[in-house]
């Protein structure tokens, strides 16, 4: 491999971090090296995996410097973040859009737990947010009439189902998809067979999950 020869000089007029020579340093390594304080970048990684070996084996906890510096820049990395976030945000949202489609059922679980274990919380925000997106609410509703609608081949017992609504509506209880609807990786129907009866609260806290 060749690299760009660059004098310290050069690079510290421009500005740049490292330097190379492409002359061997002492211990023989044609590496580059920092333009501050002129040392081998070889030399000095080796010497850091040394280092890190050597209190490894003596037992000290490696990820307490970790633990250490995250704690100290934490304020100013989520600012970071944030700012990120706020400069980035359709890239922001197709990143998450993605994650939630590979780790679909670590995502519904998750937010199932924070369900449970604040539903105060979860019911002011589903409130606020109803509220403030009248459209959206709407759009949703539509949505899933419409994928019901789709989802019912011919032969769906029709009457069957609608017994079965009167029921739930009269026991308190609220239909549920065994096999949802709508999921990115399975398609349920709106038969009989994938129908049952749920307490409002166990529906709500299922979610969309399919296992
Ligand atoms: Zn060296």
């Amino acid at each position: 491999m060749t690299e760009n020869v660059i004098s310290q000089n050069e690079a510290e007029k421009t500005g740049l971090s490292r330097y190379f020579t492409g002359k061997p340093c002492k211990r023989g390594h044609i590496a580059q090296r920092f333009t501050k304080w002129r040392a081998c970048i070889a030399c000095h990684d080796e010497r850091n995996a040394l280092d890190y070996k050597k209190r490894k084996a003596a037992g000290e906890d490696m990820n307490v410097r970790g633990r250490r510096s995250y704690l100290k820049n934490k304020e100013k990395r989520s600012q970071e973040q944030r700012v990120y976030r706020e400069n980035n945000r359709e890239k922001e949202r197709e990143r998450y859009a993605r994650y939630r489609m590979q780790r679909h059922d670590q995502v519904i679980a998750a937010g199932r737990k924070y369900r449970e274990e604040n539903p105060d919380r979860v019911r002011v925000m589903v409130h606020k947010w109803a509220k403030e997106n009248p459209d959206k609410v709407r759009a949703a509703k539509a949505a899933r009439r419409a994928a019901e609608i789709n989802a019912v081949p011919k032969w769906s017992e029709k009457s069957d189902i609608a017994a079965l609504y009167n029921e739930a509506i009269r026991l308190g209880l609220t239909v549920d998809h065994i096999i949802p609807l709508r999921h990115p990786r399975v398609c349920g129907l709106h038969v009989m067979a994938n129908l049952q009866l749920l307490s409002s609260v166990v529906n709500s806290s299922k979610g969309n999950r399919f296992e």
